[in-house]
């Protein structure tokens, strides 16, 4: 049973590398293609799993699905206002050691994220067709 386990984690954690920034629904997609005995819940499980001991990021945002990401090093996203999809954006000038915040109305700070709009590759192609 645990090494069932352990090799569902593995295949769910290639599903993640293998996707971009995936739901766990596109994952589910994915690992079920080839692995039809990995149920749903697993998968939902085993990423937030993944997500609460660091191994990989769970991307939330306003009105939206939440996303994953196996890169758990600080960096940038930029959303597709079309489809959704997240991708990865290098962003120039920003501080290496992130940027100082104020406390307002006695919040706390922890971290930060910065969100770009755009459009996707997948998505711009579809407009020039
Ligand atoms: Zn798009
Ligand atoms: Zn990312």
């Amino acid at each position: 049973m645990q090494e069932r386990q352990t090799k569902q984690k593995q295949i769910i954690y290639e599903a993640l590398r293998t996707l971009n920034h995936p739901t766990a629904t596109e994952v589910y997609g994915y690992v079920h293609d080839a692995y039809p005995t990995v149920s749903r819940a697993t998968v939902f499980r085993v990423l937030g799993g993944f997500a609460g001991s660091g191994r990989a990021l769970e991307l939330r945002s306003a009105g939206s699905e939440v996303r994953y990401d196996y890169n758990v090093e600080p960096h940038c996203h930029g959303r597709c206002t079309v489809c959704g999809r997240l991708s990865d954006v290098e962003v120039e000038g920003l501080p290496k050691n992130g940027v100082k915040a104020t406390a307002c109305d006695g919040f706390e700070v922890q971290s930060y994220a910065l969100e770009f709009f755009g459009v996707c590759m997948n998505c711009k192609d579809g407009a020039n067709a």
